[in-house]
């Protein structure tokens, strides 16, 4: 049986994966210019200052646009399909790919509300963020 993989955290990124063991979702935060940024990078998209921190997310935001996976590249997500594969706008106007899942996914429609939730790994100190649709658990 096929395993799903784990993100291999580097020092770049530790502090998202932190955050998340936590129950936060975190995004990084330009000093210099004031940009929010997702996924983690050693520099900012925005001015490419390295002054970077970091800051909570509210973990809500709502869905920008999805799509079915029913050929999961990694077998090891053969039993979750279908997979619902989305771009969440967080309130903090930031774009993240995630899946969403759980009660009503299957009705999913664009600029529903959605929240992260994060999932147990095989390693307790990593827990995955996915989000479900808000009011529906
Ligand atoms: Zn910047």
């Amino acid at each position: 049986m096929a395993e799903k993989n784990l993100p291999k955290i580097n020092p770049i990124d530790r502090p998202f994966w932190q955050g998340a063991a936590e129950g936060k979702f975190m995004l990084q935060h330009c000093r210099t210019c004031g940009k929010l940024q997702f996924f983690p990078r050693a520099v900012c998209t925005g001015c490419f200052s390295a002054e970077l921190d970091w800051t909570a997310a509210r973990g809500e935001g709502k869905v920008h646009s999805f799509t079915w996976v029913f050929v999961p590249r990694n077998p090891a997500f053969k039993g979750e399909v279908p997979i619902c594969y989305a771009n969440v706008l967080l309130d903090e106007s930031v774009i993240v790919e995630s899946r969403i899942v759980g009660k009503g996914v299957e009705e999913i429609k664009l600029g529903d509300r959605v929240r992260v939730v994060f999932q147990d790994t095989s390693d307790p100190q990593i827990k995955l963020p996915v989000f479900e649709l808000a009011g529906r658990s």
